[in-house]
C-alpha cells in the first residue's frame, strides 16, 4: 500500500553519497567529537539512509497516511476514552499568549496562565467532590504513583511507619499494581465476585495496621459499577487506610455522582482520556492528583496559590512531596482541559457521563446473540465480551477456534481500530469495546453491522478470519518473533 515510494521502502532507495541538505562546513566538528569520552563515540557511521529530500518527504507524508486515529475512524478502545477532542481546543492551546510563554518567567508576568491552573485546578475539585488538585503530573500511571505518594507520606506524618501493604482488585488496570510497586508498597489483591464486583469477604480478610489504603476503579474495568464502595470505604477507613480512586474511568459519572461523596480520598483523572486530548501514541498527557481535605498539604511543590488581592504565586512548602515534573507538568495539555471544560460547562457535562453510557448498552445489547456477554446486566461506558459465541466458531476449547485477536485483525480489514482485546484477565478472550458519547447512532449501526457480519464469517469462513488482516500495509507480524528476534539496524 501507500507506506512506500514506487513500492520501495527508503531504506532501499538509498544511494550512497546522496543528500537532502548541503550545509557549509562546520568548523567544529572536529573540535566536538573529540570532547565525546571514549566509551561512549560509536565506531561505526549509523546506517542511515541516504536519500533526497523529496524522498524523505513522500516517506513520511505516506507514513502519515497510514496512521489511524480518532480524526479517521472509529476509535472503540476500551479503558481508552478515545473521544472526540474538539479543534477549538487545539487552537486555544496553540495561541502564542500560552505557547511562547517561558516556565521560567517572573510570576508576575504570567498571572493569565497561573489563573488558568486554578481554575481546572478548582473546576476539577468540584467534579470530584475532592478539596484541591495538583495539575503536575504528566500520565495517569504517574498521577498513580503521586497519589500513593501523598498517602505513605500522610501515614509517615503520623509516625504509622508498618503500613506497606495497598489492596488492589484482580481487575484493575496494570499500572495500578505497578504504581504501587514503584512507590515501595506490597500489593495484596483482591477477588471479584462472579459479577465483576470486588468480593467483601475477600477484602475482610486481608484489613489490618499494615495497610496503606486501597485503589479501586469505579466503574471497574469490566465497565461495572461497584455499588459497594460505601462499605469497603467503611472498612478501609476503619482499619486505618485511605481510598485511592482510578479516576482513568471517570467520563460516565460526570456530573452524575463524585467520587469525593463516595468515600474516596486520593484520585487521580485522565485529561488525555476524560478531558478531550488527543492521546494514543505515547502522550503528552496529564494525571491530576486531588485529595480530601486534610492532604492538601502533601501535594507536590509547586502549588498555584491565589492571594486575597487576586493575584497568584507559586508556593514551595515542606510538608509537599516536592516536584513531581517540570514546572507544572505539561501546560498546553491544561488549556485544552480548561476549553473542554468552559465549552460543555455545567449544563452538558453530565450529557457526556449519560450518553457514553447509552451508546455502550446499544453496542452490547445489539451485539450479544454473537458475542459472549459474560456479565449480562447494564454496563456503564463500556464492556466486555469474552469472544464470538459458540455458534459463530468461538468455542474456546476447540483448538481452530475463531479467537477475539482473529477478529480484532478483521476488523482492521473494514477500517476500525480493534477494541482492546486479552484484557481484563478475568476472561479467556475478553474483547474490551468502549464507545465514547462522541460518535453517532449511525457510526454505531455501521460498527454493529461489521461486527455481525465478522461472526457470521467466522462462522462460515474461518480461515478468512484466522489469517485477517487482508488489506492492510503490514499482514499479521508474528508478535511473538518479533519480540524475541527483534532486529535493530542502528
Ligand atoms: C489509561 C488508564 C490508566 C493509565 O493512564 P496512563 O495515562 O496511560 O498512564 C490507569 N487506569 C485505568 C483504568 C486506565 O484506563
Amino acid at each position: 500500500m501507500n507506506n512506500t515510494c514506487y513500492g520501495k521502502l527508503i531504506f532501499e532507495l538509498s544511494k550512497p553519497g546522496r543528500r537532502g541538505y548541503s550545509l557549509p562546513e562546520n568548523p567544529w566538528t572536529a573540535y566536538s567529537t573529540s570532547q565525546l569520552p571514549e566509551g561512549v563515540r560509536r565506531q561505526t557511521a549509523a546506517q542511515l539512509p541516504e536519500v533526497d529530500e523529496m524522498a524523505v518527504v513522500r516517506h513520511y507524508t505516506n507514513m502519515s497516511n497510514n496512521n489511524f486515529g480518532v480524526d479517521t475512524g472509529f476509535y472503540p478502545l476500551g479503558s481508552c476514552t478515545m473521544k472526540y477532542n474538539p479543534k477549538i481546543n487545539e487552537e486555544l492551546a496553540n495561541l502564542p499568549g500560552f505557547t511562547a510563554l517561558h516556565p521560567a518567567q517572573d510570576e508576575r508576568t504570567v498571572q493569565g496562565a497561573l489563573a488558568l491552573y486554578d481554575k481546572v485546578q478548582r473546576t476539577l475539585s468540584e467534579i470530584a467532590g475532592l478539596s484541591e488538585f495538583t495539575l503536575n503530573p504528566y500520565a495517569g500511571a504517574h498521577g498513580e504513583l503521586t497519589g500513593l505518594m501523598v498517602i505513605r507520606s500522610y501515614h509517615l506524618s503520623r509516625g504509622d511507619h508498618q503500613r506497606v501493604k495497598i489492596i488492589v482488585p484482580d481487575s484493575a488496570h496494570g499500572t495500578n499494581p505497578a504504581s504501587a510497586a514503584v512507590c515501595g508498597l506490597q500489593i495484596v489483591e483482591v477477588k471479584s465476585t462472579p459479577q465483576g464486583t470486588v468480593d467483601l469477604a475477600s477484602l475482610r480478610e486481608v484489613l489490618g495496621d499494615d495497610i496503606a489504603g486501597m485503589m479501586m476503579t469505579n466503574p471497574n474495568t469490566l465497565g461495572i459499577f461497584e455499588t459497594q464502595i460505601p462499605e469497603i470505604a467503611a472498612l478501609v477507613h476503619e482499619c486505618g487506610g485511605l481510598m485511592y480512586y482510578d479516576g482513568a474511568n471517570l467520563n460516565p459519572m460526570l456530573g452524575v455522582c463524585r467520587p469525593g461523596d463516595m468515600g474516596f480520598d486520593v484520585m487521580h483523572i485522565n485529561l488525555h482520556k476524560t478531558f478531550s486530548t488527543p492521546h494514543g501514541g505515547g502522550g503528552p498527557g496529564s494525571g491530576p492528583v486531588g485529595v480530601r481535605k486534610g492532604l492538601e498539604k502533601f501535594l507536590p511543590n509547586p502549588r498555584v496559590r491565589r492571594d486575597e488581592d487576586g493575584t497568584y504565586h507559586l508556593e514551595h512548602t515542606d510538608t509537599a512531596l516536592g516536584a513531581v515534573s517540570a514546572f507544572l507538568g505539561n501546560f498546553g495539555i491544561i488549556v485544552r482541559a480548561y476549553c473542554y471544560l468552559l465549552s460543555m460547562g455545567r449544563e452538558y457535562i453530565p450529557m457526556a457521563g449519560k450518553l457514553s453510557v447509552l451508546n455502550a448498552n446499544y453496542i452490547k445489547e445489539r451485539l450479544k446473540e454473537y458475542y459472549n456477554l459474560p456479565i449480562e446486566g447494564l454496563c456503564k461506558h463500556e464492556f466486555v465480551f469474552d469472544g464470538l459465541r459458540p455458534e459463530y466458531g468461538g468455542d474456546h476449547h476447540d483448538p481452530g477456534h475463531v479467537t477475539t485477536l482473529d477478529v480484532a485483525k478483521r476488523l482492521l480489514d473494514y477500517g476500525y481500530h480493534a477494541p482492546t482485546i486479552y484484557f481484563p484477565l478475568l476472561f479467556h478472550e475478553s474483547m474490551m469495546i468502549e464507545p465514547t458519547e462522541s460518535e453517532t447512532k449511525e457510526t454505531l449501526d455501521a460498527f454493529i453491522d461489521t461486527m455481525k457480519r465478522i461472526a457470521i464469517e467466522a462462522k462460515e469462513q474461518p480461515e478468512l478470519l484466522h489469517t485477517a488482516p487482508h488489506h492492510t500495509p503490514i499482514r499479521r507480524p508474528d508478535d511473538v518473533k518479533a519480540v524475541k528476534a527483534a532486529k535493530f539496524v542502528f
